[in-house]
Parts: C-alpha cells; structure tokens; sequence
C-alpha cells in the first residue's frame, strides 16, 4: 500500500513536491527477474546510484519509504539554505546605514512569506528528484519500506526484487536529546521545523554545531529570540578555533543568547510556556521559551532493515559498517551515503555513490580514502574548510606551515563591509603542499571550492600564486594567502643574490 506522507501545511507548495517526489497514486512497476542493482533509500547517494547506474545500461530499482530526494532536499539542505536568503536580507537591511542607505521604519519579517518562499522554491527544486523523472531515465522506482528479505532478494510493499548487489542508502534522523520532560512538552526538529508558518517568539536551539547554528542564526534574524545550548565552551567546537570565535562573535552581535558548558536538566510546560531548567557550573536557572528545537547529532537508519539476516554489521551510533571501498561485510551489499559517513554532507554522499557505482558493478577499486572532501556551515559569515586542520597535523606528527591572510586587508571585502574572516592554509612544513585549509568569508563555501581543486590537482601554494585573480574579489584572499609562502621562499641569502646581481646591472 502507498502510505501517503504527511507534509504541513497542506498547500499548493506541498501538494507539488508530494506530487513529485511521493505521487499518490503511485504504481509501483511489476519487478524485474533479477536486478543488477537494488538501492533502498532514494536521498542523494540514492538516487545518484540509481540514476548513475541505469545510465550506464545497469537494471536498477530504487526503493523509498518517505519523500524522494531524503533529507537534503525536503528538511535539510534546501529548505535551510532558502530560509538562511531571507535571513541574511533581513541583516542587509538592518546593516543598511553602514552603507550609506536609511531604510524607513517599521520594515517587516514576514514570517509566513519567508516559509511560503521556502515551500515554493522545493516544491519546485523537488522536480529533480520526481519519481517520473527517475522512471524516464529507466530505474524502476518502489514506494514503500524495503528490507532484505533473503540473501538476494529485497522486499518492498509485498514484492520481492532479486539482485546480483544491494546498495544500503537509508540516511539518518535526528536523534532525540533525553531530556526529562521534552518528550511531553514537545519539540521540533529538522523534520517539523520547516513546517512552521507562524513565528515562534521566543525559539531554543540544542546543539551548536553545523545544523543548530545555522537555523539558530536564520530564526534570530527572521525576528525570534533564540537561546542557543550547547554542552561545549563554545559553538561549532569542532572547527577551527579562530573561525568558530568569528562566528560566536557574530551570534553575540545578532543578540542570540549563548548558553554554554551547560546541561539542559528538564523541560515542564507551564501556563502554555515550555520551560527549560539549566544546571551550568557557574548558575542553574529556567529559561522560558514557546518552542525547542533539536539540532543535536543525527542517528543512522538501520532498524528494519533485517541487516542481521544478510550479514550486514552495523553500529546503532555510527551506522553500517563499510570498508574502504564501501562495501559492507556481505560482499554483494555495498553503502553509500550518510547510512556509513562520518561526514554526513549531500555532496560526500554523491561522491560516495560515484564510487558505488564502479566498485559494484565494474569491479572497481576506488577508494573513500581518496577523497578530498570539503564542507561549509552555512553561517554568516560561512565557515568553510577541506583537508586537515592544524591539530590533526600535530597529532598525526605532520610539522606544518600556516599562512592566513585576513579579510580586513582584501580590498573586495572592506568595499563590501564583510572584513569578518580569513584564508587560512596549512602546508606541509618548508614545502607548499596543501594538507588542509580554514576559510570565514560571506562566501567561503564558494572560496573553498578552488583550494580543493589544488588539493585534488596536487597544485601547491606556488601555483596559486601564479594564478591570476580578478579584481576586486574576495576570492583573491586566496592567491594574497599563497603569496605569503612565496615570500618566505626569498631567503636572505637569495636576496643578498638578487640585490648584488641588480647592483652589478645599474
Ligand atoms: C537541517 C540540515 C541542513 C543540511 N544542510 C546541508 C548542506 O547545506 N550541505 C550539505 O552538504 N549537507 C547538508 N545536510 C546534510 C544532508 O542533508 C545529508 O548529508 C544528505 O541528505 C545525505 O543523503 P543520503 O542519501 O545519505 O541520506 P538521506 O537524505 O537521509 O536519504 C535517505 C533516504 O532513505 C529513506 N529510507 C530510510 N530507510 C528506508 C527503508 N527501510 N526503505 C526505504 N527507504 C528508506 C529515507 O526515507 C530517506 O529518503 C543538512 C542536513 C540537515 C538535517
């Protein structure tokens, strides 16, 4: 039976993306006899593989219990990144005077407007992801919730596929903090947060990584009061020091209030307000808000799958257990995707379905570990990073050279006014061999991109800085930042060279 996933509210918007990535009136196809490849779960790695391999001739069906398209494109990804648009409008403009523009008084967020936008522009993104679509490029799409029922045979809404491999795609969701008490005063998360069509006027946010600090950024500035908890001394710890200080620095300017170091003990509701008592090591207290959202870690989907039957390891935490050509401990069953990623990313899962595709159906060797994945938390200023930062380095016992170049010398960023931020390199110690790099700019996740390039490339800090920049960019942060290595290769003893060989010449 296809069970029609609820979707609020019931718009045009969403009646389009159900439309599209979860038709009611689906058919699912007759299966084939045998399929070369069976993929369940049709987020990002999913449908890459299905999509990537019935290019290249393969019979492939693609089994999805929810929305096609998973989390990026329906409570993730694209939903937030729409949101984060409005929300830096609504900073332009409350910045506008640092440029030189008065904007009238009584300028409005239109909460609704904002969340209708957002619904319009996935309804119509979510074209891509259409179950009709994915049928025209010849993979036979299932609606319904696959699990192994034999060891070759997939079974979705009472049919059985038969494959030569499998491939594990099923994602992740969010994990739902113990707190005493949240259960029943209830919670949000990214899954029913996108669903708001009223403003929350006072909003906590748990957990200050990527996911909290981005929605919790975008909601201060849509107009919420935002608390932000988080159990570490200070937001996105995971990032490098000096970035995540940039943007706490932020968050403390667009008045979102930061509780940090500190356990959230238990939630009561009372009178209609949610309330959240704290237990820090300076000062327990309650804090009163009207909604909680949960930003906190992501656990994978590997319940009801019957992995155990086909000999699939898995970690209930850390999610199916693959080597480094993605295949799982049955050999015919490979993963791909958040289900088996530390790094949960909508492009690691396409690159990881990329590497599916040719370990699984060509015998290929290609490998995970050979690949340079960058990644941006979509903050303002963004916070982009590839590689390894300056502590792993030290751990591993890698000796490195930093070279960082702020954005308050870039003449692009002080015309723009965003001088918040930096390019940051490590390279290999006395050599210019990038290992990784740390970029704070409005844009950094477009910078990252051409650092990955030399990265991928194997072009060093040498070449960058022979690379011809146009002018203004912020961009030229990063040829500014190679060109500080090239300094340090004019020694003294060059330069005493140089200064006698154009003394002899005058
Ligand atoms: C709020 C938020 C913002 C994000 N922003 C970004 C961003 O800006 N950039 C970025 O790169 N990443 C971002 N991400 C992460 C990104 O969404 C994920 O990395 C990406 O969606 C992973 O794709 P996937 O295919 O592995 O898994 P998913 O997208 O989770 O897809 C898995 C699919 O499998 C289906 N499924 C599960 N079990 C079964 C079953 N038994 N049978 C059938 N179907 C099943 C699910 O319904 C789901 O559709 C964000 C995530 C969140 C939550």
């Amino acid at each position: 039976m296809n069970t029609i996933p609820e979707l609020l509210p019931h718009d045009a918007h969403n009646a389009i993306l159900i439309s599209n990535v979860h038709p009611p009136d689906w058919p699912n196809p007759e299966p084939a006899s045998r399929y070369n490849l069976v993929v369940i779960g049709a987020g990002t790695a999913g449908l890459v593989t299905a999509a990537g391999a019935a290019g290249l001739g393969a019979k492939v069906a693609l089994v999805e219990r929810h929305l096609l398209g998973g989390d990026c494109l329906n409570v993730g990804c694209v939903p937030s990144k729409t949101i984060i648009r409005s929300s830096r409008a609504v900073a332009d403009i409350r910045d506008a005077s640092q440029f030189g523009i008065r904007v009238p008084e009584g300028t409005e967020v239109g909460f609704s407007l904002v969340m209708e936008r957002m619904r319009r522009l996935r309804a119509r993104i979510s074209a891509h992801d259409s179950a009709t679509r994915f049928r025209d490029l010849g993979v036979d799409v299932f609606l319904g919730e696959g699990h192994f029922s034999g060891p070759d045979t997939v079974e979705v809404a009472g049919k059985a596929l038969r494959f030569k491999k499998a491939v594990i795609a099923t994602g992740t969701r969010p994990v739902y903090p113990t707190i005493e008490g949240l259960a029943e005063a209830g919670f949000l998360t990214n899954e029913t947060v996108f669903s708001l069509t009223e403003q929350p006027r006072r909003l906590a946010v748990i957990g200050g990584g990527p996911i909290g600090c981005e929605l919790a950024q975008a909601f201060r500035r849509l107009g919420c009061e935002v608390t932000l908890f988080h159990n570490a001394s200070h937001i996105l710890n995971r990032e490098d020091g000096d970035a995540a200080e940039i943007i706490q620095q932020s968050f403390i300017r667009d008045g979102i209030r930061l509780i940090l170091n500190c356990k959230t003990k238990k939630v009561e509701k009372k009178n209609g307000d949610k309330m959240i008592h704290i237990d820090c090591a300076e000062k327990a207290g309650t804090i009163a808000v009207d909604e909680i959202l949960a930003g906190a870690g992501r656990a994978p989907n590997v319940e009801g799958l019957n992995l155990e039957a086909v000999g699939v390891q898995y970690d209930k935490r850390k999610g199916v257990k693959v080597n480094d050509h993605l295949q799982t401990s049955n050999p015919m069953i490979y993963a791909a995707g958040d289900i088996c990623l530390n790094h949960k990313f909508t492009h690691t899962a396409e690159a990881t379905a990329r590497i599916v595709i040719q370990n699984a159906l060509f015998m290929g060797r290609k490998k995970l570990s050979a690949l340079t994945i960058p990644w941006c938390t979509y903050t303002d200023p963004e916070v982009a990073h590839v590689g390894m930062y300056e502590r792993e380095a030290k751990e591993k016992g890698i000796g490195v050279d930093t070279f960082v170049k702020t954005l308050k010398d870039v003449d692009r960023a002080i015309a723009d006014g965003e001088e918040e931020g930096f390019v940051k390199v490590h390279a290999r110690k006395g050599t210019d061999k990038i290992l990784g790099a740390t970029i704070v700019a409005r844009h950094a996740g477009e910078m990252i991109g051409e650092i990955t390039l030399a990265m991928v490339g194997n072009l060093g800090l040498r070449v960058l800085s022979n690379v011809i920049h146009t002018y203004p960019t912020q961009a030229e942060a990063i040829k500014q930042v190679a060109d500080t290595y090239s300094r340090t290769r004019l020694t003294p003893f060059i330069k005493g060279l140089f200064t006698r060989w154009l003394a002899w010449g005058r």
